[in-house]
Parts: structure tokens; sequence; C-alpha cells
């Protein structure tokens, strides 16, 4: 249950020097205000993070993943990564939390740059709809936690959720598709089929997947 992790009562009270010690030691904390980025949300084994750890060197990330043995399972992959790799992959990080409760903990009101919701669980059965990890509702608190101009990026192989995600996106208020041209010119739109373990399992099947990557945009009344 919830009770066996710790939740930061707020954005503010998130341990960064626990997420990235070497970027925030208790030496540095003073003064440094750099503030995580993007967020993958349910991570599983940490393959997208790991991608983008060295892609954007200077930008902090961060996986949230309720699975207790995986979570550990990415801390583990993170650490050896930095050992092996002297000053690298000291910007990615992954916590154990529910992320359909615990988001506006995490995040301030616009710090995020980028979410993904990448092979999201289907829960196909009408009555389980509400748990899926997108939804108007769950919409509205990634529009806060986003910046203007952020980006959602979500993939699935289920074709019924892949429409699902894309009708609530196309539905809410705060959000606009990406057109052709800039899902051609974001380096991070390739990775979402390949770079996860989810995505390459997919791939290897054959299997066909459904993108939905949408902006974060400023209402018009
Ligand atoms: N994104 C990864 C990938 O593409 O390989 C993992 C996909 S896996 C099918 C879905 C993951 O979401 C699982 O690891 C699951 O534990 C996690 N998950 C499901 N509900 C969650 C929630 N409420 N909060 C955080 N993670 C969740």
């Amino acid at each position: 249950s919830d009770s066996h992790f710790p939740v930061p009562i707020s954005p503010s009270h998130v341990d960064y020097s626990l997420c990235y010690p070497q970027l925030f030691p208790p030496s540095k904390q003073v003064g440094n205000s750099k503030k995580i980025q993007f967020a993958d949300i349910g991570c599983g084994f940490g393959g997208l993070l790991i991608s983008l750890s060295t892609l954007f060197p200077e930008t902090l990330m961060i996986g949230m993943e309720l699975r207790d043995k995986v979570t550990e399972y990415v801390k583990e992959r993170i650490l050896a990564l930095r050992v092996a790799n002297p000053g690298q992959y000291n910007n990615v990080s992954v916590v154990r939390t529910n992320s359909m409760k615990y988001i506006p903990n995490y995040f301030e009101k616009g710090q995020l740059s980028k979410m993904f919701f990448l092979f999201p669980d289907p829960h196909f059965k009408e009555k389980n709809h509400r748990r899926r990890v997108i939804s108007p509702h769950l919409l509205d608190e990634y529009a806060y936690a986003l910046g203007v101009g952020g980006i959602m990026y979500t993939i699935t192989d289920v074709e019924e959720l892949g429409e699902w995600m894309k009708a609530c996106l196309e539905g809410h208020p705060m959000f606009e598709a990406l057109t052709d041209e800039e899902l051609e010119a974001d380096l991070v739109v390739k990775l979402l089929s390949t770079a996860t373990e989810e995505g390459q399992k997919v791939a290897r099947n054959g299997g066909q997947t459904f993108r939905a990557v949408y902006r974060r945009i400023v209402p018009t009344i």
C-alpha cells in the first residue's frame, strides 16, 4: 500500500540530494535552484530515462514507478551506470510512487517541460477506465505541472488505449497536437518506440504503435 513509500508534502520537500547526490551535495544545496524538468510516468525498467540522460546532460529527469522491485532495479541500474561512466548519469533518478495520486507533491506549477507516458497499462474494461494514467481529470494535473510549451508524449500498442489518450488530449483546452513537421524535427519522438523495454518488445513482435504528442498551451477563451 501507499504507506510503504514516503511522499514529500510539497515540491519543495523533494530531497534532491537523495535523487542527484553528485549535483546536490550538502555543501552545494544552497543556491542550486535547478529543478526536475522531465518526468517519465510509469517508467518501468528505465530505458527511456537512460537514453535521455546523455542526450540532455544538463536536464534533471525522474522516473515515477509504482512497483517496488522495478524501482529498486532502476536505482541499481543508474548507480551502475554512474560508476562505469564517471561524470555521466548524475541527472537521472527514480522514485517509487503512485503517479496518479502524487504528481502535485513532486512538481510545482509549470515546472516540467516534458512528460512521458510510454506503453501505460491498458485497463481494458470500461469500469477500469478511471485507472488509466491519462484521463480528463488527470490531464488537468499534468497541465498544471507542465510549463506553457511543455510536451506530453504518449505511445501504446493497444489501439483502443491510443484512441482514448488522443481523445482525452484533443478534448482538453490546454493541449494541442504537434504538427507532422514538429514530430519529425523532435529527436525525442524517435525514442518513444525504441528506448523502453516495452517498446522494444512490441517492435520485436512486429506490433503496431499508436502515438499522441501534445503541447501545453494557454487556452484561448
Ligand atoms: N514505460 C515503460 C516502458 O515503456 O517499458 C513501462 C511500461 S509498463 C507496461 C507500465 C508501468 O507503469 C509498469 O511498470 C507499472 O508498474 C507502472 N505503473 C502503473 N500504474 C502506475 C502508477 N499509478 N504510478 C506509477 N507507475 C505506475
